[in-house]
């Protein structure tokens, strides 16, 4: 994860078993910022290392960046993931540090009520 021109914490392709697959998705895909909040969010509802879930997050405002600069909406991929989000969400007691999308966490969930009721 992260960019191409800076050292990450995390280095996923030394951490890989021999032959093991990965998967690379690149800034400019229009999925990938929404793909890779929703893995954020699902490791996050499993309790996974924080670490992980906020460099993943970074890394997915980098890529919105990066679309931006091509030319691209900002958040354009979040009009696609929003379902998701709100499912991946719901339950959950917050949203991970560095979400900033759609969610239905405990903690987003009041407000939404709220403004939707007036109350
Ligand atoms: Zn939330």
């Amino acid at each position: 994860m992260g960019p191409t021109d800076k050292p990450v914490d995390l280095d996923y392709y030394a951490n890989a078993g021999s032959g093991e697959p990965v998967f690379v998705l690149h800034g400019r895909d229009r999925y990938a910022s929404g793909l890779v909040r929703l893995w954020a969010l699902l490791r996050h509802a499993d309790g996974d290392d924080t670490a992980s879930v906020a460099e993943a997050l970074l890394c997915a405002d980098t890529m919105d960046n990066w679309a931006c600069r091509l030319g691209r909406k900002a958040g354009e991929s979040d009009e696609r993931f929003e379902a998701f989000y709100v499912v991946a969400t719901d339950g959950l007691n917050e949203h991970p540090v560095g979400f900033q999308s759609p969610c239905y966490c405990g903690k987003c969930r009041p407000w939404k009520l709220s403004a939707a009721t007036g109350q």
